[in-house]
């Protein structure tokens, strides 16, 4: 069984349920503005923040561009004007204190940290300040060596660039004693694919992968780490 050195892990639902922070952080934004929350506003939330999100990726727009508009186009749509910058500030405040687990992340990230095998890195595309934040909240941010944040880095998963950049800041490097974990096949895996390490990819809703490359491994849990790593679960 291979060895493997330094853990790199994404954060949202491989970590971090977003889904459940996400639910709880919009009704307080629409709250704070006085405006009726709904299933319809929560849909087309996600409609505009992917295509920003894409827009982003191809270079399109900016990120600041991304995070203050998203809420006034949000807000638009149901015929209201509020501030950008501000709602998004609000909602990135409340997404915070909303999450949740993954199944089995606590324990498994405490694990891991406590066997003292492993460098454990986080490697996350969003807001860097979002992103630290979440972490410390859960808890779980001081069992990572570092924390690799695109909007810090420059590029995202799945860039090269992103890549080179993380593995140029862990000490004593080595992509044969790499493995990335993370639930986005196009993200995380593709990424770690052509970043020349190994990948384990979170797939706990059974989803096809999106395009046809090798996987190291594939789990439905969490714990399965635990056998892919070699170690005992002590928590
Ligand atoms: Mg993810």
């Amino acid at each position: 069984m291979k060895q493997y050195k330094h853990l790199l892990f994404d954060v949202d639902d491989t970590l971090l349920d977003f889904d459940s922070a996400e639910l709880g952080a919009l009704p307080l934004v629409c709250n704070d503005y006085g405006i009726p929350y709904s299933e319809e506003i929560r849909q087309v939330y996600r409609d505009i923040n992917e295509e920003l999100w894409g827009a982003l990726e191809i270079g399109r727009v900016t990120r600041h561009e991304l995070l203050t508009t998203r809420f006034t186009r949000l807000f638009e749509t149901f015929g209201y004007t509020v501030n950008g910058a501000e709602a998004d500030a609000r909602y990135r405040d409340y997404l915070v204190v909303g999450q949740q687990f993954v199944p089995h992340a606590d324990e498994v990230i405490r694990t891991l940290s406590q066997s003292q095998k492993f460098d454990l890195y986080i490697v996350t595309n969003g807001a860097t300040d979002t992103q630290h934040k979440r972490l410390r909240h859960a808890g779980i941010h001081g069992h990572f060596n570092d924390i690799f944040v695109s909007e810090q880095t420059g590029s995202q998963k799945p860039m090269p660039a992103f890549f080179d950049y993380v593995f140029e800041r862990i000490p004593q490097f080595n992509a044969n004693e790499t493995l990335i974990i993370g639930d986005s096949f196009g993200a995380d895996i593709v990424g770690g694919h052509h970043a020349g390490i190994d990948t384990c990819w979170l797939n706990a809703k059974g989803k096809e992968p999106t395009v046809n490359i090798p996987v190291t491994y594939e789990i439905d849990n969490l714990r399965e780490l635990y056998t892919v790593l070699n170690i005992k679960q002590t928590v």
